[in-house]
């Protein structure tokens, strides 16, 4: 069966993860709390919906639970980030990402149970650095 994935926060990381995994054909949920945002991933993702996932009662609606991966891309606002991941995971979702903005984010996430943490601006600065290393020893 066709893997269905969500994606909360649709900046430029949450943004460009929704719009990869569209283009590899996957089943993307598209969901932001701004209209705006939603509107742009109307014709990207499967179906795009403007909500509040701090809110329970509508996670519920959206059916997250049915989902085999939800994507937590909210990134200034910690507490939403931190609020929306606890609520997936009591809602039984079995594979969490979330993004995390620093260090102490990236230790509460840990604690409630997100199953990949990722530091996009962090990760991606080791791997250009690992990479220039790697080009200069081939180069000289
Ligand atoms: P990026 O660096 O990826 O652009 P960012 O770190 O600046 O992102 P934000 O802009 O803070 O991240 O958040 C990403 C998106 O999450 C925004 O489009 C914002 O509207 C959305 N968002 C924030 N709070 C909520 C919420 N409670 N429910 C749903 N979406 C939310």
């Amino acid at each position: 069966m066709k893997k269905e994935f969500a994606v909360i926060g649709l900046g430029r990381f949450g943004g460009s993860i929704c719009r990869a995994l569209s283009e590899e054909g996957m089943e993307v949920l598209a969901i932001d709390i701004d209209e705006d945002k939603v509107n742009e991933f109307a014709n990207i993702a499967s179906h795009a919906v403007v909500a509040d996932t701090t809110d329970e009662a509508v996670l519920k609606s959206l059916g997250i639970r049915n989902f085999d991966h939800v994507i937590v891309a909210i990134g200034d606002n910690i507490q939403a980030s931190i609020l929306t991941t606890l609520m997936l995971k009591e809602l039984g979702v079995k594979h969490i990402t979330v993004k995390a903005q620093n260090d102490y984010h990236e230790k509460v996430l840990s604690k409630i149970g997100a199953d990949y943490i990722v530091h996009p601006e962090r990760d991606m600065g080791k791997r250009i650095a690992h990479h220039i290393i790697s080009n200069n020893v081939l180069d000289y």
